[in-house]
């Protein structure tokens, strides 16, 4: 199963979906910052099913340089799959996760291995400031990292993506995790190992736009929440016990009213705003269930990650 094509010391994993604009300067800069360690090193790009000319790009790229691979994904299985294929392939004694479009400065990987040769397993990079992100994103990122950091059962540092260097010790272990519906940052974090963080400003994207549209993001978050707490099926639980001992006590009132007293009116507006109100709950927690049960279910048809169309550039090239 391991499959260590060349002993390198680095494997830089990029993640590339439609970024032709990009990836020429992503390789250049890389590329300057790797040679700067004088080690040997990969630079993984992991093409996830762009439909533009990113393939064709990186496809050139391998020709001109042995330390570029390629491996070309079936389809778009989407950017937390995508690095989990490169960290999968990838033979390096640090594996290095960055994103293609330079919102993440290559040069802090000097830090980051700076950090882990002082003996950290895992150093992410921790974003203190954000440039040339919309107030939108920069105010949702923020509210989804400190409600992730309430209800989680892992601690998740705050600020922090999936830029970041992880040891080969690390890389190995989240193999162990098969889970589909992946936040890669929360597995690691739950794996544990010795972890630190570098600082770094994240710059504006290089060219292009984001690739993470609002449902992306949704689909994100909720995959946080629901791999790492089971709070919001307990808080529907809670929510239902308070109502339940409401409306109990309510309906004692009414008997109360209707055997001992006249005072009951045919109140239609009432009656029908509480079925509204409690209708919307109960399919709110329908649906958190759901949520949950979705991802049970994708589990247990236990299809692969991910499909690889081809590799280019690694020694077992034929064997896929
Ligand atoms: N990405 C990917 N698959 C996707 C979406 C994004 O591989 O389905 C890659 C993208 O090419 C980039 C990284 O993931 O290298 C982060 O995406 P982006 O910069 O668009 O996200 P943002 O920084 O806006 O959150
Ligand atoms: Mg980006």
């Amino acid at each position: 199963m391991q499959e260590n094509n060349t002993a390198c010391s680095y494997s830089v994993v990029v993640p590339v979906y439609n970024e032709e604009l990009v990836v020429n300067e992503t390789y250049r800069r890389l590329k300057n910052v790797m040679e700067s360690t004088g080690e040997p090193y990969e630079i993984i790009f992991v093409n996830d099913g762009s439909r533009d000319g990113t393939r064709e790009i990186v496809t050139g790229l391998c020709r001109q340089d042995k330390n570029v691979k390629l491996i070309d994904l079936s389809r778009n299985f989407g950017h937390q799959l995508a690095i989990t294929a490169g960290m999968d392939n990838a033979s390096g004694q640090a594996v290095i996760v960055i994103d293609a479009d330079l919102q993440d400065p290559p040069e802090v990987i000097i830090d980051m291995i700076k950090k882990w040769k002082e003996g950290y397993d895992v150093v992410y990079g921790k974003r203190i400031k954000r440039k040339g992100e919309t107030f939108f994103k920069r105010f949702t990122a923020k509210l989804f990292y400190r409600l992730l950091k309430g209800i989680a059962d892992v601690d998740v540092p705050q600020d922090v993506g999936d830029f970041r260097l992880i040891d080969r010790k690390v890389c190995d272990a989240l193999k162990l995790l098969p889970e589909r519906n992946r936040y890669v940052r929360g597995l690691i974090s739950w794996l544990g190992f010795r972890q630190t963080g570098v600082e770094f400003v994240r710059d504006e994207r290089f060219a292009g736009e984001s690739k993470y549209p609002l449902k992306k993001m949704i689909k994100f978050a909720m995959d946080a929440i629901t791999s790492f707490s089971y709070r919001p099926v307990k808080i529907a639980t809670y929510v239902g016990t308070v109502i339940s001992a409401a409306s109990f006590i309510y309906l004692i009132v009414v008997v109360i009213q209707k055997l001992f007293t006249r005072t009951t009116v045919p109140g239609w507006a009432s009656i029908v705003a509480i079925n509204l109100f409690f209708n919307g709950i109960i399919l709110i927690m329908l649906g958190i269930i759901g949520e949950y049960i979705g991802r049970i279910y994708d589990e247990s048809k236990r299809r692969p990650l991910y499909i690889i169309r081809e590799k280019i550039g690694f020694k077992d090239e034929e064997n896929d």
